[in-house]
């Protein structure tokens, strides 16, 4: 089989090789091009000592230090960009140049949560003299990631554990485990050792980090599922959790919106990274009297949208990166048109080897069907009529998701007032999409627990200790 040379688990600074490997699976041909190493629970065992030991120095380097050397990790990512991107290409699907802008997000990520400042100090005079706040490193992070946007998600979650002060073992879902184990390379050779450990393995991984008495806190992006696992998992000891889960983003579209302008960026949030977004669009609401030209133009565009392997240059949309991801989609658009939706575009696989889903655009569905009520994650579409302002506000937030929404409206004002009544942990006004270091990202009810990024994603990688007679400011 040809491929990319072997890769190593990173454990403690060093390359790290297992008895046991598992194929990697090439999303645009739906076959296996490179092994991962396995880790098993004694790779784990030795990944948290090094992290506790390394964690002893790091909790005691100032803010500059870190920063200094999370800076050099994000110059040392940039300066293999082109690998990288491509590896993330031909593991997770997504077009090279999205897989690009994929490694330099990443590297911003490191960059961006260096730069911010986790707070803390004088408080005020208390009976025993002055009284403080710290923020003080947790320990040792687990981080546990999914396979959409692989290295940006697994280095946000890695970047904040850093920079509060915590040393780390990451796990990669094991769909695109490669791209990571190189970044853990890259880490391994920039930052102290045993910082950043890399271990790529099974489910059975991730759950033996959530039971391990020697990691303080779990980090994880993934599935609402899972996630639910996780945090029953972590109650034992009562681990630390932060979880960023799915979304069912609602995009109220209203009756004053300018079509030409709205449809394209609409499309563009519902179907960048061919939908795999946890913040992507994925219920249309339209006002009735532009529900079905704005339907049309979303579905001009999804039958013009050029879909094809990551490697072509004139490709817009990858495939779906899995073959259980791809069946679930498939069976969403199947129970859609069993109830009677109308397919304006797509509506079937293509027929080529890989995971392709033709862009999908469906009318003439309502709640109680799987593909209003479930996360797609994949590029299928339902756009759904309302009457009343109130009613959009009423649907968009009946359901257990809350991760973002979006308002589109001529009229800034009337969509302010709605944009405030949405319940999502991000609402956007005439536009849909986007995260940045220093603005906190997370979800309402089912979509998470806590915020990562920002000051509040870094502090929720601290522990509040509060000092009585501290001695000063
Ligand atoms: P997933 O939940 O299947 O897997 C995520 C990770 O959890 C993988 O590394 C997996 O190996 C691991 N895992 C599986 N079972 C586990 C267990 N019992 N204990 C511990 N770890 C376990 O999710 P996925 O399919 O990889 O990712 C897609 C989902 O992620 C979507 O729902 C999407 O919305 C969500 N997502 C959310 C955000 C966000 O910021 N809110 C961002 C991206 C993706």
């Amino acid at each position: 089989m040809d491929g990319p040379p072997a890769f190593l688990l990173s454990i403690d600074g060093a390359g790290v090789a297992a008895a046991s490997d598992f194929p990697v699976i090439d999303p645009a041909t739906g076959e296996p091009f490179a092994r991962a190493p396995d880790a098993t629970e004694a790779h784990l065992n030795q990944a948290v000592a090094a992290a506790r030991r390394a964690f002893a120095n790091w909790r005691d380097t100032d803010s500059d230090g870190r920063r200094e050397a999370m800076k050099g990790f994000a110059a040392a990512i940039r300066a293999e960009r082109e690998p990288l991107a491509a590896l993330l290409t031909r593991e997770q699907g997504k077009p090279l140049a999205a897989a690009r802008r994929e490694v330099e997000a990443a590297a911003e990520r490191i960059a961006g949560m260096a730069a911010l400042d986790i707070g803390g100090g004088y408080l005020r005079e208390g009976p025993s003299g002055p009284v403080r706040l710290d923020y003080v490193p947790m320990g040792v992070v687990g981080v546990i990631a999914p396979w959409n946007a692989p290295l940006i998600l697994a280095m946000q979650m890695v970047a904040q554990a850093l920079a509060a002060g915590n040393a780390v073992v990451v796990k990669p879902s094991p769909f695109t485990p490669l791209s990571t184990l190189r970044l853990g390379e890259i880490a391994a050779r920039t930052l102290p050792p045993g910082l950043v450990n890399t271990l790529s393995g099974g489910n059975d991984l991730g759950q033996w980090m959530t039971g391990h008495p020697g990691i303080d806190k779990i980090a994880f992006v993934g599935s609402t599922a899972t996630g639910k696992k996780v945090m029953a998992a972590a109650a034992d000891s009562l681990k630390r959790v932060s979880l960023e889960l799915g979304g069912n983003d609602a995009a109220i579209v209203l009756d004053d919106a300018d079509l030409d302008a709205v449809a394209p960026r609409l499309f563009a949030s519902a179907f960048i990274n061919s939908g795999q977004i946890c913040m992507a669009v994925k219920r249309v609401f339209a006002q009735a009297p532009i529900a079905d030209a704005l339907a049309e133009a979303l579905a001009v565009l999804a039958r013009k949208a050029r879909v094809g392997g990551g490697f072509d240059p004139d490709v817009e949309l990858g495939p779906v990166q899995n073959q259980p991801q791809f069946t679930k989609v498939m069976a969403l658009i199947q129970d859609a048109r069993d109830r009677g939706g109308r397919f304006l575009a797509g509506g079937m696989a293509f027929d080529r080897p890989g995971y392709f889903i033709a862009p999908t655009i469906v009318t003439g569905l309502r709640e109680g069907t799987r593909l209003v009520d479930e996360e797609q994650f994949g590029p299928v579409l339902p756009i759904l009529s309302f009457d009343s302002d109130d009613e959009a506000v009423m649907r968009a937030n009946a359901t257990r998701f809350g991760l973002g929404a979006s308002v589109w409206s001529g009229d800034q004002a009337r969509a302010e007032a709605l944009a405030r009544r949405l319940e999502a942990g991000t609402v956007w006004i005439n536009a849909h999409g986007g995260a940045a270091p220093d603005l906190p990202f997370g979800g309402f009810k089912e979509s998470g627990i806590g915020r990562g990024m920002g000051v509040a994603g870094l502090r929720s990688y601290a522990e509040i200790r509060v000092m009585h007679g501290a001695g000063g400011a």
